[in-house]
C-alpha cells in the first residue's frame, strides 16, 4: 500500500511517499516559490535527485507535479499510475478544539479546518488548498488530517486557560493549544517502546528552528510550551517565546506600528535577535566560541529557557521516567543538550558526557546507567506519523 504524504506551507509543498507495509520512504521532496514567477522543485528518488524550475501557480498544479515526478523519475519510478496511491495523509497546522485525534476527511472536517483558520491564518489555509487540491487530483482516495494540536486536547483546564477574562476564551477560543503535536507524539511512543512502559511520564522537547516541550503524564500530554499560537513558550531560531505581554504596548508607545511589533517577535527575535548572528544555533555557536558576548548570551538565554520548562514539567510530573530530545537542534546539539540539563543531577537526570557527544540516526541515551530519569535522543520523523496515522484511518 503507498501512502502520500503532503504537508503545505503558505508558499511551499513538502512531500514523501511510503510504501506503508515496510514504511520504506519510496520518494519525496519540495516545490518552494508557489505563486511566484519561477518555482523551484527538488524530486528525491532512490539515491537520485531531479530539479526543476518552473512556474508552479497554486497548489492544484503542485500536486500535479508530485504525481508527474513519482510516476516518471527512477529507475524504475516508485508508482506507474496516480492510482496506485492508497490514500493522502495531510498535516493540518491547527484543529482547535474540535479535533483530539487524526480524522478522515470529508466535507465537514473541511468546514472545521476553515473555521479554525483565523487561529493559524498563514498555514490552515494553506493546508485545507493543498487537501482541496488532492481530493481533485485523487479523486477516488481518501484523504487523512493529521493535526499539529490534536495531541495537547488531552491538556487540563489549568494548563490551558490564560488568566485572562474568560470572555475571551467563550467569544474567541482564545486558549493554549500546543503545537509540533505530531512529532511529540511520535517520540513518545518510541520513548515508551524502549522504556517497555506502555504510558510513561515524558518530558519531551522538540528543539528546531521551532521549538516546544511538551509534559506527558500516562501517556498523554497535560502541559506544552506553546499556546494559542506557537510563538509561546521557549526562545526559538526568530521567534521570542515567552515575554511579558506588556512589551508589546510598551514597544507600540515607543512608536513602533503593530506590524513592526509582530515582525519582530516572529522573525527578529530568538537566538536572531538576541545574537544579531543568525537564527541557526551552528552558526551562534561558533560565533560564541570566537568570542562574541551576544551570541555567547543567546546561547545561554536559549538554554535558560528550556532548563526552566524542564524544572516546572518535573514539578508538575512528580515522577519522570525519561526525558528526550529531539529536532534539528534536541537531535544534533550535543552542547546545547548538556547547557540545558546542567546542574539537574540532583533532580535525577545524571548526564553522561561520553554519550551525550554520540550521533546517529536510532535512539540513544545520553544519561548514566544508575540515572534515576533516562535522557533520550530520539530523532522524530512527522512525516511517518502522518503516514501511520492515515494507514490507520483508511483500513
Ligand atoms: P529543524 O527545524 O528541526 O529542521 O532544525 C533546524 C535547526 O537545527 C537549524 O536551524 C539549526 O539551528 C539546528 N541544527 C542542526 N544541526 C545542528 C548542529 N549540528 N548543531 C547545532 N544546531 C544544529
Amino acid at each position: 500500500m503507498k501512502i502520500l504524504v503532503i504537508n503545505c506551507g503558505s508558499s511551499s509543498i513538502k512531500y514523501k511517499l511510503y510504501d506503508a507495509r515496510t514504511e520504506n520512504e519510496l520518494a519525496g521532496g519540495l516545490i518552494e516559490r508557489i505563486g511566484e514567477q519561477s518555482s523551484h522543485t527538488v524530486h528525491k528518488c532512490g539515491g537520485a535527485a531531479f530539479e526543476r524550475d518552473n512556474r508552479i501557480a497554486d497548489y492544484e498544479m503542485g500536486i500535479g507535479q508530485i504525481l508527474d515526478l513519482l510516476t516518471t523519475c527512477g529507475d524504475p519510478p516508485p508508482i506507474e499510475r496516480a492510482e496506485e496511491i492508497a490514500g493522502a495523509g495531510h498535516r493540518v497546522v491547527h484543529g482547535g478544539e474540535r479535533f483530539a485525534d487524526s480524522v478522515r476527511i470529508d466535507a465537514r472536517v473541511l468546514d472545521a479546518i476553515d473555521h479554525c483558520a483565523d487561529l493559524a491564518p498563514l498555514h490552515n489555509p494553506a493546508n485545507l488548498a493543498g487537501i482541496r487540491a488532492t481530493m481533485k487530483l485523487l479523486r477516488t482516495k481518501p484523504q487523512v488530517a493529521v493535526f499539529d494540536t490534536a495531541f495537547f486536547q488531552t491538556m487540563p483546564p489549568a494548563a490551558y486557560t490564560y488568566a485572562v477574562p474568560h470572555a475571551w476564551y467563550d467569544q474567541y477560543r482564545v486558549r493554549r493549544y500546543g503545537f509540533h503535536g505530531t512529532s511529540h507524539r511520535f517520540v513518545a511512543a518510541q520513548a515508551a517502546a524502549l522504556l517497555g512502559k506502555a504510558k510513561p511520564n515524558l518530558i519531551t522537547l522538540h528543539l528546531g528552528n521551532g521549538g516546544s516541550m511538551t509534559c506527558i503524564r500516562d501517556g498523554a500530554a497535560v502541559d506544552q510550551t506553546m499556546g494559542l499560537t506557537p510563538l509561546e513558550g521557549l526562545v526559538m531560531g526568530t521567534r521570542c517565546g515567552d515575554i511579558d505581554p506588556a512589551i508589546v504596548f510598551y514597544m507600540l508607545g515607543k512608536g513602533l506600528s503593530p506590524d513592526a511589533v509582530r515582525r519582530a517577535l516572529e522573525k527578529e527575535s530568538g537566538l536572531l535577535g538576541v545574537s544579531g548572528v543568525s537564527r541557526d544555533l551552528r552558526d551562534v555557536m561558533s560565533a560564541a566560541q570566537e568570542g562574541n558576548a551576544r551570541a555567547a548570551l543567546a546561547v545561554e538565554v536559549f538554554a535558560h529557557r528550556a532548563r526552566k520548562y524542564v524544572g516546572a514539567f518535573l514539578a508538575e510530573l512528580g515522577t519522570c521516567d525519561a526525558v528526550v530530545f529531539t529536532g534539528g537542534i534536541g537531535e544534533n546539539s550535543p552542547p546545547m543538550r548538556a547547557r540545558i540539563l546542567d546542574g539537574l543531577a540532583p533532580l535525577g537526570i545524571d548526564l553522561d558526557a561520553q554519550r551525550n557527544d554520540a550521533r546517529g540516526s536510532e535512539p540513544f541515551a545520553i544519561t548514566a546507567d544508575g540515572s534515576r530519569i533516562a535522557a533520550w535522543v530520539i530523532p522524530t520523523n512527522e512525516e511517518l506519523m502522518i503516514a501511520r496515522d492515515t494507514v490507520r484511518l483508511i483500513a
